[in-house]
C-alpha cells in the first residue's frame, strides 16, 4: 500500500467485480434500444472518470461510441470551488442518441448537475448517469442514478482516477488520502 493512504476502502478486485456489474446493468437497460440500432454513447468526465470509463465500457456487451469531456470546480485542493467549468467540450453530435454519463464520484452534484442541464440542451435521445462512488454527505444535490458502485464515507478519497493534486490516479485501488498529506 502506498505511504500516503489510511485505508483501502475498495481494493482492485473488489472494484473489477463491480464495475463488470455496472456492464452488465447498463447491458441489460440498453439491449432493446441497440437492438433496435439507436445509437448509445458512453461519455466520461476527465480526468477522473477516465478509468472507470475505460474499464466499464469493456463490460458492456452492446455497440456504443464513447466520448470525453473536461470540466473543473476543484482547482488542486479538496475542497471545490463551487463552480463548473467546461474545459474540454464533446467532440461527438449527442442529439437523438443515448447518452450514458460515467463519473468517478458524485460529491456535492454540482458537476452532475451542471452537465445533465447542460447536455439536455442538445436533445439527446436520452441521459443516464453511472457513477462509481456516491460520497455520504449532507446537502446532496439529487441526482438520479442508473447506478453506483459504491456508497462512500465522506473522506478525501484517492485512486482509480482520483486525485490529489493530480498524483495516485494510477493505483489500482481506491483508498482515503492520510489527511496530513494535504493539511501540511
Ligand atoms: P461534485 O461536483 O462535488 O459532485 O464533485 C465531483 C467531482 O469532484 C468528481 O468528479 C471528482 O473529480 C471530484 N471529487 C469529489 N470528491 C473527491 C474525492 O474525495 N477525491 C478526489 N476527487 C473528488
Ligand atoms: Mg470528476
Amino acid at each position: 500500500m502506498h505511504n500516503d493512504i489510511k485505508e483501502v476502502l475498495y481494493t482492485e478486485d473488489v472494484i473489477k467485480k463491480r464495475v463488470h456489474e455496472l456492464g452488465q446493468l447498463v447491458t441489460e437497460t440498453y439491449r432493446s434500444q441497440a437492438e433496435a440500432g439507436e445509437p448509445i454513447i458512453l461519455l466520461s468526465v476527465l480526468r477522473g472518470g477516465a478509468v472507470f470509463m475505460c474499464d466499464l465500457a469493456r463490460e458492456i456487451e452492446l455497440p456504443i461510441e464513447m466520448d470525453f469531456m473536461a470540466v473543473s470546480s476543484y482547482g488542486s485542493g479538496v475542497k471545490s470551488s463551487g463552480q463548473v467549468q467546461i474545459i474540454k467540450d464533446l467532440s461527438t453530435n449527442i442529439a437523438g442518441k443515448h447518452l450514458i454519463v460515467a463519473e468517478d464520484i458524485l460529491d456535492s452534484g454540482l458537476t452532475l448537475t451542471y452537465l445533465i442541464d447542460y447536455f439536455r440542451a442538445s436533445k439527446p435521445a436520452s441521459i443516464s448517469v453511472v457513477t462509481l462512488l456516491r460520497k455520504k454527505v449532507e446537502n446532496q444535490m439529487p441526482v438520479e442514478c442508473l447506478g453506483i458502485g459504491f456508497e462512500c464515507p465522506n473522506e478525501f478519497i484517492v485512486g482509480y482516477g482520483l486525485d490529489y493534486a493530480e498524483k495516485y490516479r494510477n493505483l489500482p485501488y481506491i483508498g482515503i488520502l492520510k489527511p496530513s498529506v494535504y493539511e501540511s
